[in-house]
């Protein structure tokens, strides 16, 4: 890969904060954002190629017969992935890239980006992760069990792997460490 610029990955249980966070910090860093491909349906508000690629699974089937994800995971039962448009371009152009991915795709990006720096977002205990889930509104109560199961072992992953760990009690002060991580 040309140019210099940097790949964080920020990964983490569902509602840990990761958006939250990348949000507050975007307010004063210029980095690009990478916009995922999914075949999950749109939340009511998000906008297709802002917040996602929403695609059909014979749409994301072909993106990954022609080669076009950096990774490519099934998370919660639909399918994510990383164009590489969304990374190489943006690096090739000495632009930072923020990838927010789920762990599992986070140590593939590793492997095949060594000088990725991964960074995960630690809620302050599963009953907050649990009351943040809820407070969203945003998933279902199916939806919200199966994410609150599989972040025991996420954390677990994330303890193990990850090159930084932010525990995210305070936005302000969370947010603060990833602006630290991320500063030149
Ligand atoms: P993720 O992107 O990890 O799934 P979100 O950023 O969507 O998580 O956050 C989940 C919910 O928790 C949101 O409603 C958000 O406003 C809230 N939240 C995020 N960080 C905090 C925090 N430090 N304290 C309290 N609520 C938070
Ligand atoms: P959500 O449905 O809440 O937007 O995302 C669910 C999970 O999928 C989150 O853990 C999120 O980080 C992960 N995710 C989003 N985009 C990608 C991606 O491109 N690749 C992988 N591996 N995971 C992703």
């Amino acid at each position: 890969m040309s140019g210099s610029g940097r790949v964080f990955v920020v990964a983490g249980p569902s509602g840990a904060g990761k958006d939250t966070l990348i949000k507050e910090v975007l307010k004063d860093l210029d980095a690009h954002l990478s916009v995922s491909a999914t075949t999950r349906k749109p939340r009511s508000g998000e906008v297709d190629g802002r917040d996602y690629r929403f695609l059909s699974d014979e749409e994301f089937d072909r993106l990954v017969a022609t080669g076009q994800f950096l990774e490519h995971k099934e998370v919660f039962g639909r399918r994510y992935g990383t164009l590489r448009s969304e990374v190489e371009e943006v690096t090739g152009s000495g632009r930072d890239v923020i990838l927010e991915i789920d762990v599992q795709g986070a140590l593939d990006v590793k492997s095949t980006i060594p000088d990725a720096t991964l960074v995960f977002i630690m809620p302050p205990s599963l009953e907050e992760l649990e009351a943040r889930l809820r407070g969203r509104e945003a998933d279902d109560e199916r939806e919200i069990i199966t994410r609150t199961g599989i972040a025991p072992e996420e954390i677990e992953v994330g303890k193990r792997e990850f090159d930084e760990i932010i525990v995210n009690d305070d936005v302000s002060k969370a947010a603060g460490e990833l602006a630290r991580i991320m500063g030149r």
